[in-house]
């Protein structure tokens, strides 16, 4: 890592969200449904598929939570009202995983509930390692019921054996490096062995035949899979690639133009700053681009 990068990293929490929201707004679809509705659209005109996030997380008051879960509810029924490809990700701290099980539960299976009525999916995000338990026990608990995946890290020591846990029933994942700073007794922490897991990762789900969504902007990665997809003789509704918005949109035409499909994560709302936070520490790059610009 450059000095540069070293130290937007460091100081980024430090730094007002006005000036942050400065450099988020690719990332972000707009504050509102109809932004996000509005962005689906164009990236359905361009071959993409989406999934649509609600931004807000850890939330702790029970109002909170149900404010959340109402909005995901909305999202379906909006999503299934103006005809777009696109499913709903979701977070339990927003559905209230940190105020008690029980709560998030409830919620989450009356999104659940809605989404099967209205034949979509839903996709569990993966969030920090105090939540990766629960996650997989609630997608566990849920997935023969209703249309649900959750997501794998592979920086994540234990994934390899969460796959072989799971592995018993049909598994739907969404496969990423994963986001957040965790230790390294639990996480690796060299690129070169994350990167090798990911890929173990992937031929292992491919051999227990579960539905993968590569969500990844590595080339390397990308290469990969393509070779795995070839090798497993994947159909090309056995599989999707996955990106964020505002990242790499040359990579997600070539991965459009190589005839896979793919779907792009499109979040949107009010509750913007942790989300946008973790993508300016991952790609510091983008400060510095936008820095140059303004000073031409
Ligand atoms: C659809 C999707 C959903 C995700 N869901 C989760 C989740 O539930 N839980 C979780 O922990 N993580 C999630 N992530 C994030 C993921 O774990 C990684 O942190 C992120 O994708 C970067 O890893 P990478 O595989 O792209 O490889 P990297 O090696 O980090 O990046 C490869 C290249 O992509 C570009 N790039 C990467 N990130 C950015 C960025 N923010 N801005 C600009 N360029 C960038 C850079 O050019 C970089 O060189 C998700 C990612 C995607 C694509």
């Amino acid at each position: 890592m450059s000095w540069f990068n070293k130290t937007v990293s460091t100081f980024i929490d430090k730094v007002p969200p006005s000036t942050i929201a400065i450099f988020a707004k690719r990332y972000i679809a707009g504050d509102k449904l109809d932004d996000a509705v509005n962005v689906s659209k164009k990236l359905n005109k361009e071959g993409a598929m989406t999934t649509i996030d609600v931004l807000g997380e850890f939330v702790s008051t029970k109002e909170e939570t149900e404010h959340y879960r109402d909005l995901a509810i909305k999202v379906l029924e909006e999503i299934d009202k103006s005809g777009i490809e696109a499913n709903l990700s979701l977070k339990l701290t927003q559905m209230g995983l940190k105020i008690s099980r029980k709560l998030c539960l409830s919620n989450v299976e009356m999104i659940l509930k809605r989404a099967k009525e209205l034949g979509n999916f839903v996709r569990i995000d993966m969030e920090d390692s105090t939540c990766t338990t629960d996650t997989v026990e609630i997608y566990d608990s849920f997935r023969e019921t209703y249309n649900i995946g959750a997501v794998l890290q592979a920086y994540m020591r234990r994934t390899i054996n969460d796959i072989q846990y799971l592995s018993d029933k049909p598994m739907n994942f969404r496969l990423c490096k994963g986001i957040y700073d965790e230790p390294r007794v639990i996480a690796y922490k060299d690129y070169d062995i994350v990167n090798e897991n990911y890929k173990y990762c992937l031929e292992t789900l491919f051999k227990k035949k579960a539905y993968v969504g590569i969500a990844t902007h590595d080339e390397k990665l990308v290469f990969h899979a393509e070779k795995l997809i070839r090798e497993y003789g994947l159909g090309k509704d056995e599989y999707e690639f996955q990106m964020l918005l505002g990242v790499d949109e040359e990579l997600r035409r070539i991965i459009i133009e190589n005839g896979h499909r793919i779907r792009i994560y499109v979040p949107f709302g009010k509750d913007w700053l942790p989300y946008s936070i973790r993508r300016l520490k991952e790609n510091p790059n983008i400060i510095k681009s936008a820095m140059k610009g303004y000073l031409k």
